[in-house]
């Protein structure tokens, strides 16, 4: 048995069923989950293992991260693509993206991780979907070890792309899989991986990549495969007007109706952007999560989610801070901070407050992904917690600890994160890994790939 007191904390924002804000109090952890909520803990306890101080420190549980690409952390401020739109910013990095092997796909987790880690995100899914003619075919099992190594919380997504530029669709063909080859190799990552017990570490969905690079035969056999084995579904929607125009021509549906015919709507499927969503669509969302990424939407023009309707509509919504090469960081509390403002330039005075900012960081986003052991701070609940010191100057003068963190600091790190009770990161640190190393590695494989690309491309290898 390992165990944790986290004493006198002085705020403690819990989200939990009674929305508990409690003072003064501590945290007992055994085996990384919380026991007990208290006050003067320390006297009735037999010498825990490990007792942390946390006087002058904001608690809350840890931001919960819906979409990612991790790769794509080595493939940041590619001038050929930087200020594109989504479709032609795809095409100029697939280019980049078909170099990729199974340690860049390694380092470029360790990088998103850490970012992740380091800034308040305790859980996070990953969507990758490229896996080249020539790369090995472990990628996914690369991601999963730098999340073991790391120790965040993962939901690893086995993607995909089918429809290929050879059949209409958007990706260069060296980048598309056969359905045989994606169905085979997505079975064999649920059955070496995917934990469905409370407190799992890893779990695994299936994520074709979207309805203008996977075929609709993909997509069912995908939604047949997940719910046999009781996993569940990703896929980016509704996310910019080429999208939609591309499925009305196709298909002769908007995106969402796309996905209803295809019976990819119910608790076990989550969307990546929504943004295209009438309120129609809002209301027939029957469970469906949307992960909503403020940054991304606003770094590719794609357009405004309408978060504060999903919210009215009680639909489930998370944060995500999407590919780190649409991004381009993967700042959780920056994320946080950009969907408070982006909801606010929609809605005006009716925007939704810090709380409601915070609480779909936190709660929303573990809901969207199928949790009820982690997303809020309660007894029996995963101890994945995150402390902010709001005494720095950068916070003096702040009457509300939550407008503190939506609006206010000169930089996003934790004091600490705490993922399943163990200490994972404190004041930018990472505790497990080598984060100079993990840099210096990264910046070595991406320079070598972006070099590779370049030198093709004058050769019109392409
Ligand atoms: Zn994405």
């Amino acid at each position: 048995m390992s165990d944790l007191l986290l004493k006198n904390i002085k705020t403690l924002y819990t989200f939990n069923h009674e929305e508990q804000i409690i003072e003064n109090c501590d945290i007992y952890v055994v085996d990384g989950v919380i026991k007990e909520i208290g006050s003067n803990l320390a006297e009735k306890l037999k010498r825990p293992e490990k007792v942390v101080d946390c006087t002058g420190l904001t608690g809350l549980p840890g931001f919960v991260n819906t979409h990612h690409h991790l790769y794509q952390t080595l493939f940041r401020g590619i001038r050929e693509v930087q200020e594109l739109p989504l479709f032609p910013w795809l095409k100029g990095l697939y280019q980049f993206w078909q170099h990729i092997d199974e340690d860049a796909v390694y380092y470029g987790a360790m990088v998103g991780m850490s970012e992740l880690l380091r800034t308040g995100c305790t859980y996070t899914a990953d969507h990758h979907y490229v896996f080249p003619e020539n790369a090995e075919k472990t990628l996914i099992d690369k991601q999963i070890m730098a999340a073991r190594e790391i120790g965040i919380r993962f939901h690893a997504t086995r993607g995909s792309m089918s429809l290929g530029e050879d059949a209409g669709g958007l990706p260069p063909m060296r980048v598309v899989q056969t359905e045989t080859e994606i169905l085979e190799d997505s079975q064999r990552l649920i059955d070496t991986y995917h934990d469905a017990g409370d407190y799992a570490m890893t779990r695994v969905a299936l994520a074709p990549c979207s309805p203008f690079s996977v075929t609709a035969s993909l997509m069912k056999e995908s939604a047949k495969m997940a719910r046999k084995n009781h996993v569940m579904l990703h896929t980016h929607l509704a996310e910019t007007k080429d999208e939609e125009r591309f499925c009305i021509e196709r298909y002769g549906m908007r995106p969402f109706e796309l996905m209803e015919s295809l019976e990819w709507t119910g608790k076990d499927v989550w969307f990546a952007h929504g943004i295209y969503l009438n309120r129609q669509e809002i209301s027939r969302l029957s469970g469906s999560g949307i992960a909503h990424c403020p940054s991304s939407n606003m770094k590719l023009n794609s357009g405004i989610c309408r978060t504060s309707e999903l919210v009215k509509k009680n639909a489930g919504i998370g944060l995500a801070v999407d590919g780190s090469a649409s991004n381009d960081g993967s700042n959780m509390l920056e994320e946080v901070k950009r969907m408070y403002l982006l909801n606010h330039l929609k809605y005006g005075t009716k925007g939704l407050t810090a709380y409601e900012c915070l609480k779909i960081a936190t709660r929303g986003g573990a809901e969207v992904l199928g949790r009820t052991d982690t997303g809020y701070i309660d007894t029996s609940m995963a101890a994945d917690l995150i402390f902010f010191d709001l005494s720095d100057i950068a916070y003096a003068g702040c009457h509300d600890p939550l407008i503190s963190l939506v609006s206010l600091g000169n930089h996003s790190f934790t004091r600490m994160t705490i993922v399943n009770g163990i200490i994972v990161a404190r004041d930018g640190k990472l505790t497990n890994i080598d984060s100079d190393m993990m840099a210096e590695k990264a910046n070595r494989y991406a320079q070598k790939i972006v070099a590779l690309t370049r030198e093709q491309k004058q050769r019109k290898v392409y």
